[in-house]
């Protein structure tokens, strides 16, 4: 079995540590770009959510670089995610690969029973290897989400251009390498050491945008144009509000979503799939925190997200804060969407020079 899965983030590095620990042979499909895309957008279904698009893409040249088997999260609740796998599946068979394709249902709070599905995928496993891979899994998700906090911070103030993006990449590729969870907590601490050195003090408090919406456009950087890059280029700090540990505690943990529920509920009472609950929540949450303003991110066709920020802009008076929200397809333009980022830096900046005056 030659096992593959879709980019989402770091997410292939934590899911690669986990499966070359239970003892699988991984494909990593090669880091998204305009032909990964382009793939999918051929062979997918014009309505179809971008992350679909980009998914198929994925496969694809996956399955070019000799995987078989395909691991693909199912899911509940009433969004389109349930049957991505389903839908991708039929893709790549009428495309005349035949993946076996294995749909893990999220963990819902029977951890064990994920597990135990997983392992069904790996013969000759022993609970001290189960134990070693989850460890070593699980250490990367956390030293990549702090580095990854750290970064969104650090980068807007860099001493030059590209200095702090690339101590994490290189820091992000020993991570990717290492098999010691100790070795991974330790790399993990120095390079938010080495990024803080590589940075200038800021002249003035420096703007915070949040940035909220669809959970693969928040961990995945491609299909937004790096939206978070941009912002602290432009030297503003950037929180996201849903990193990947907080998506696979939130699945192993569905408890944990109450308190982000409880806050979304004067706006909103109820699931309506994908993310928009917590988009609600977290921008209550994020407002409260102090921060300047708040970006919301999504797919042109994801109607959760499209039902939320109906929403955000009557919180947005309510909270008394500047929100935009940006969606995106294949044919967005990047020019178009860095002018409107620009500008909504500018309305921040001039918003604090007034002290914070309605604009
Ligand atoms: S959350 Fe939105 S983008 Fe994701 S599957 Fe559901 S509808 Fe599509």
């Amino acid at each position: 079995m030659r096992l593959t899965y879709p980019h989402m983030g770091n997410l292939g590095i934590i899911l690669k540590a986990l499966f070359e620990g239970l003892g699988g042979d991984v494909i990593v499909p090669p880091p998204i770009t305009e032909r990964t895309l382009s793939l999918g957008v051929q062979y997918s279904p014009e309505f179809a959510c971008l992350p679909l698009k980009i998914n198929v893409g994925n496969f694809i040249e996956a399955l070019e670089m000799g995987a078989d088997t395909i691991l693909m999260l199912g899911g509940v609740g009433p969004c389109r995610f349930g049957y991505y796998g389903q839908v991708q599946r039929e893709i790549l068979k009428d495309l005349g690969y035949n993946p076996k394709m294995v749909i893990v249902e999220p963990p819902q709070g029977r951890f064990k029973d994920f597990l135990r599905d997983l392992a069904s995928l790996f013969p000759g496993l022993t609970v001290g290897k189960v134990v070693d891979a989850v460890k070593l899994a699980w250490e990367k998700m956390a030293y990549l989400d702090q580095m990854e906090r750290a970064l969104l911070v650090f980068r807007a103030h860099e001493a030059y251009r590209g200095a702090v993006t690339n101590k994490y990449n290189e820091y992000r590729d020993y991570i990717d390498e290492s098999k010691d969870p100790k070795e991974v907590k330790a790399l993990g601490l120095k390079v938010i050491e080495e990024m803080r050195s590589l940075t200038v003090p800021p002249v003035e408090e420096p703007l915070r945008i949040a940035v909220v919406g669809e959970i693969y456009f928040l961990i995945e950087p491609f299909p937004s144009q790096d939206i978070f890059k941009e912002l602290n280029e432009l030297g503003v700090e950037v929180d996201k509000t849903e990193y990947i540990s907080d998506y696979v505690l939130s699945n192993i943990f569905p408890w944990k979503l109450n308190r982000i529920k409880k806050e979304a509920r004067p706006y909103l009472n109820r699931v309506i799939g994908g993310h928009a609950v917590n988009t609600i929540g977290n921008t209550r949450e994020f407002a409260d925190k102090g921060y300047d303003g708040i970006i919301q991110i999504f797919p042109f066709t994801c109607t959760p997200e499209i039902v939320a920020q109906g929403i955000l802009s009557r919180m947005s008076k309510d909270l008394d804060i500047p929100i935009m929200s940006l969606s995106y397809d294949e044919n967005t333009g990047q020019v178009g969407y860095q002018t409107r980022i620009e500008a909504f830096v500018d309305l921040l900046l001039r918003r604090r020079e007034m002290g914070s005056a309605h604009i």
